[in-house]
């Protein structure tokens, strides 16, 4: 598949399927994780999106993982990118490389704290916001497609949903072609949320993340990073299931598989998948994708 900017496959009647990676640790696991993209084309991913870690060496793996994969399964590449530590001029590198090599989509993100630190650090003539970073995207590269992060239970900085809310329409403002949602377990918060941006006039498409459970210990780590909420009724079946992985594995599926099919009967453009880099879980939730957008 060719670079294809994303803003140009949204169609009435075809949802867009989309599963996101992060860059392995080791060359070892990204060879593996390049490897697993067999079963993933099966499913024909509309597009597959890398994250950006804040160090040098996870960018440079970053950039390799996107590279691998288009290369060896021609997928339609979505590079993250965020302002975490660099100047101007060095993100401006950073995107004339990614278009010189042929990409035509980037999700752009402020970034994270580093953990070390309580809030967020503007680098020495940098960006504060994501929304700086899509105008100087859009400034440099018109044609490429921006994504932007949304967050259906607000960002943990922010006060309150209606403050983020009013950001996020910045961030459109500024250029953005489409939303990516954080995780959420309650469809009824993304609902919220696309009520809420529909009366400040967000009207560019916003495709939800899923993110299945797949371990207590794993998801309540990321869910108290997010900010993201366990509905009562998940956290139940979680607290049964105890010890058992497997049987937490597949309550996390079911549940996972559930808020997709409900989020395609309700005619959302896309589902976008975070996987955890498992090719067995992702290739899971594209066949409940696909099996979804059949029966509609
Ligand atoms: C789909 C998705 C993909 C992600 N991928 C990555 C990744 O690859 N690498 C990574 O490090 N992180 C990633 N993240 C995490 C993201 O970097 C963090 O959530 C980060 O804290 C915020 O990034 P943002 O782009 O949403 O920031 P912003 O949109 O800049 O918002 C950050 C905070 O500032 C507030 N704000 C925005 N504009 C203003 C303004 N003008 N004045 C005052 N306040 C303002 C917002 O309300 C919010 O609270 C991802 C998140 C999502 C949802």
């Amino acid at each position: 598949m060719s670079q294809t900017p994303i803003s140009q496959l949204f169609s009435a009647d075809h949802p867009l399927l989309s599963v996101e990676f992060f860059p392995p640790k080791t060359e070892e696991a990204l060879e593996k994780l390049v490897e697993s993209g067999d079963d993933l084309a099966f499913y024909q991913p509309d597009f597959v999106s890398v994250t950006y870690g804040a160090g040098g060496s996870t960018r440079d793996r970053s950039a390799q993982a996107c590279q691998l994969l288009r290369d060896e399964h021609e997928f339609n590449i979505m590079p993250h990118l965020t302002c975490v530590g660099a100047s101007r001029d060095e993100l401006a590198e950073t995107i004339n490389g990614l278009y010189d090599s042929g990409y035509r989509n980037i999700m752009a993100l402020r970034g994270d704290p580093p953990k070390d630190a309580d809030s967020f650090v503007v680098a020495e003539n940098g960006f504060a916001y994501a929304s700086d970073l899509v105008a100087f995207i859009k400034e440099l590269h018109p044609d490429i497609a921006i994504g932007v992060a949304g967050y259906p239970e607000k960002h943990p900085e922010a006060p309150d949903l209606a403050t983020d809310l009013r950001h996020l329409k910045t961030k459109v403002d500024a250029g953005a072609s489409f939303i990516t949602t954080q995780l959420f377990f309650d469809n009824a918060d993304l609902y919220r949320f696309l009520e809420e941006a529909d009366k400040l006039d967000i009207s560019v498409p916003v495709i939800p993340g899923i993110m299945p459970v797949l371990s207590v210990k794993q998801i309540k780590r990321i869910t108290s990073m997010c900010g993201a909420s366990l509905p009562k009724e998940l956290e139940s079946h979680l607290n049964n299931a105890g010890e058992d992985k497997e049987l937490v594995r597949q309550i996390g599926i079911r549940w996972a598989t559930e808020q997709i099919q409900d989020l395609i009967e309700m005619g959302l453009p896309g589902i976008h998948l975070y996987a955890l880099n498992r090719s067995d879980v992702a290739t899971e939730l594209m066949s409940a994708f696909r099996t979804a957008t059949v029966s509609e």
